[in-house]
């Protein structure tokens, strides 16, 4: 058995190094969220943490754009977010249409399933999106549906979908729209109450740059009378709005210990957005997409089609080229991490994230010039000298 002198010496100070954040999340942590990770641990009914849950929430309504009371960070990542949306709507035997068209729809589907929902799934092949007629069509065969739901920004494959054509058909129906908002939020343009969403949740590691930890999540009146009127408990303990909200609203009733300095991180992260001003940030997420998009497509590389995320760019990876040999060298020689495929896409495509405080020009010039050089020197066919005048000639104008 080691002693610990000897797993002492082994296993020394942690001193990870520094990457520049570019895959699907997380993206980089601006040093002022990480500053504000380290201030001291409080209690987590500490008067004064509880001066800063509320901050939170406002904070999370201002980029949300939603005055939905119920609005609250879920102790998890954006996983538990999902969860908490469908477990807290769905009771046994409801009914839930749920549109896949990439990874996070089928775990959605896997996630009302385990609710006890029964589940009618729509599918378009990946990359695709849905039209709102298909699902005004799917709700007519299914008129005892209680929520649709779908991804916003598919990670998987870079597919947008919007929002307020298919909240109109489901409310319509009488049903509730649930959305995943994880790699939109705060990256792209997304209006809870004025688009008609009723439940809506992110994840903090991805255009909010901020650790993973976290899962922003929000209720309308509508899903809320939802939630207040079920019949049974909600499935998961832990989940459970109905008790979780009694800690986060002015009861302060202890439900689990928050995790209180991911709420730092958090908060500092959101004021970040609100100060930058979502308009803004929402700008500048579109200008460097535009840029590096211009600089890939230059070099004679090519999106997955549809794919038109500013957040998230997903690219088919040149014939004869090794997924894995590039971006390993990216990684160990630029220090730069970029996202390999999922599902039908593994090995087929790579997802270049920019995402929150990762959205710079100098990282689309960095991984343009990374990439040139890299592929070059395996020799792949595509004009590594034409990315970056694509890319300048985008910011020049813009
Ligand atoms: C990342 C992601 C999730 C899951 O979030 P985790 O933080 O990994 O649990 C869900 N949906 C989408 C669209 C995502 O990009």
């Amino acid at each position: 058995m080691a002693t610990s002198d000897v797993i002492n010496e082994r296993v020394g100070e942690l001193d990870p190094s520094r990457r520049v954040l570019l895959g699907p999340g997380p993206s980089d942590v601006s040093d002022r969220v990480l500053r504000a990770m380290a201030m001291p641990t409080i209690g987590h009914l500490d008067p004064e943490y509880l001066v800063i849950m509320n901050e939170t929430c406002d904070l999370l309504r201002a980029v949300f754009q939603t005055e939905n009371e119920l609005t609250l960070a879920v102790s998890g990542t954006g996983s538990a977010g999902m969860e908490a949306c469908v477990c807290n709507l769905i009771e046994p035997g409801d009914e839930m249409i749920v549109c896949i068209n990439g990874v996070f729809g089928g775990r959605m589907q896997d996630v009302a399933e385990r609710c006890g929902a029964v589940v009618h799934t729509m599918e378009v092949p990946w990359g695709e999106i849905f039209e709102p007629s298909a699902i005004a069509d799917m709700l007519a065969k299914h008129p005892k549906t209680k929520a649709v739901g779908f991804v916003n920004a598919e990670t998987s494959t870079g597919a947008y979908q919007p929002i307020p054509e298919i909240s109109k058909v489901v409310h319509d129906a009488g049903a509730l729209v649930l959305v995943d908002a994880v790699t939109s939020l705060a990256g792209m343009d997304l209006r809870i109450d004025e688009w008609g969403v009723d439940a809506c949740y992110s994840g903090t590691q991805k255009c909010l740059s901020c650790p993973p930890g976290l899962a922003p999540v929000t209720f309308s009146p509508a899903a809320a009378k939802v939630i207040d009127e079920r019949r049974s408990k909600v499935q998961s303990w832990y989940l459970d709005m109905t008790m979780v909200r009694r800690y986060w609203g002015d009861e302060r009733f202890y439900h689990h210990t928050a995790p209180i300095n991911m709420t730092y991180a958090l908060r500092e992260a959101l004021r970040i957005v609100v100060e930058e001003g979502l308009a803004d940030r929402v700008a500048r997420h579109a200008l460097n997409h535009r840029a590096l998009r211009a600089g890939l497509e230059a070099m004679g590389l090519r999106y997955i089609p549809e794919s038109s995320l500013t957040t998230l760019n997903a690219i088919s990876i040149p014939d004869a080229v090794e997924d894995a040999v590039v971006r390993g060298r990216l990684l160990k020689e630029f220090g730069i991490e970029i996202g390999g495929g999922l599902g039908p896409f593994k090995g087929k495509a790579w997802r270049i994230g920019l995402m929150g405080t990762a959205s710079t020009e100098r990282n689309v010039i960095l991984v343009l010039s990374a990439l040139s050089s890299v592929l070059g020197s395996i020799g792949a066919k595509v004009d590594t000298d034409a990315a970056l005048p694509a890319a300048m000639g985008v910011f020049g104008a813009g």
